[in-house]
């Protein structure tokens, strides 16, 4: 009878101290992990969404860019963290390509985190080097097949949405090119504008203002339907790869065990940023929009990431593309 009370007792002291550290938070700086160098598209997404939810939870927000290995090493770094809402976690459609890509993940990509909620789904671009000699689709299809030792592109490591969509061009026109990998696609865009690699494929998010500025070239975008922010851009489907879909996805994650509070809180402040103006309308420059309300939400992030990760398995491996 003792011994019950006193459980009793312990359990609601528990319950009593995390709803007080509920009730508390956020009362420091917050970091987002972004598993990709600064200034691409990963980042881009992330700084507009934290600084968003930094006015609805009123604490300060930052970015910390934890780049190299495809997005594997900031995501292992926070699966390791200290589940207390104070590091979070911003990623891509790479959470669910890489358990297929990486033989030796240091965790479980589904498990090890607790979802907060989905965030945008942006297209992607095909585009080259300013002078590439192709001016269509059809055109830098013919170049790089006819000249495939020397055509290189560059992606954002084994599991980045760039990869994806590299692989799967080559697969589509059955041409295998040379890659660079960089540790993000910001500074494969620098790169690509000056010149020292020929073609990439990136989100609209890393794109947009260098073709609308005329400093790159674009081949299609790789949606059903065109960008309302590049009207005049034909699908990669239009300009002569039929049914060539990728569509890029963000969600925001905490650490497995962050209480459940918590991880409601960051997901109704993630709720109100997506609604905010200036991020819709920096979204809709960028050839992107915030998902619908009830998918920026823990349970919706859990099973879209669940059924991304069955999707991608079997093509991964059917490709037979992997890391030790
Ligand atoms: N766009 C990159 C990718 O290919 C990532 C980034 O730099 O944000 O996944």
């Amino acid at each position: 009878m003792i011994r019950k009370t006193l459980l009793t007792f312990i359990c609601l002291a528990v319950v009593g101290i995390s709803q007080v550290y509920a009730d508390q938070y956020p009362s420091k700086v917050i970091n987002i992990v972004v598993p990709f160098s600064a200034g691409g598209p990963t980042d881009t997404v992330a700084r507009l969404l934290g600084q968003a939810m930094s006015s609805t939870l009123k604490a300060q927000i930052i970015i910390e860019n934890v780049a190299g290995a495809g997005g594997t090493l900031g995501a292992a770094r926070v699966a390791k963290a200290a589940p207390d809402g104070y590091t979070l976690f911003l990623h891509h459609i790479g959470q669910s390509t890489a358990p297929a890509l990486y033989r030796k993940l240091p965790y479980d990509a589904l498990n090890d985190f607790a979802p907060i909620g989905l965030i945008n789904e942006v297209p992607m671009t095909l585009v080259a080097k300013k002078d590439f000699p192709a001016s269509n689709l059809k055109e830098l299809i013919s170049y790089v097949k006819a000249n495939k030792q020397k055509v290189n592109y560059a992606n954002a490591g084994l599991g980045a949405a760039s990869h994806l969509c590299g692989m799967l061009f080559m697969s589509a026109i059955q041409t295998d090119l040379t890659t660079i990998p960089y540790k993000g696609t910001g500074p494969a865009m620098n790169d690509l504008l000056g010149g020292q690699v020929d073609f990439m494929c990136d989100q609209t998010t890393n794109t947009t203002s260098q073709i609308k500025a005329g400093k790159i070239k674009v081949y299609g975008v790789t949606t059903k339907k065109r960008v309302a922010s590049l009207p005049d851009i034909p699908t990669m489907h239009e300009a002569g790869l039929p049914n060539f879909e990728v569509s890029v996805w963000h969600g925001l994650y905490a650490p497995k065990g962050t209480p459940k509070d918590i991880v409601d809180k960051l997901s109704k402040a993630m709720q109100e940023a997506l609604k905010d103006k200036n991020l819709i309308q920096r979204f809709a420059e960028l050839g992107t929009e915030p998902v619908a309300q009830n998918r920026a939400t823990p349970a919706a992030l859990h099973s879209h990431l669940k059924a991304e990760i069955e999707k991608w398995g079997p093509i991964i491996k059917k490709a037979g593309i992997y890391a030790d």
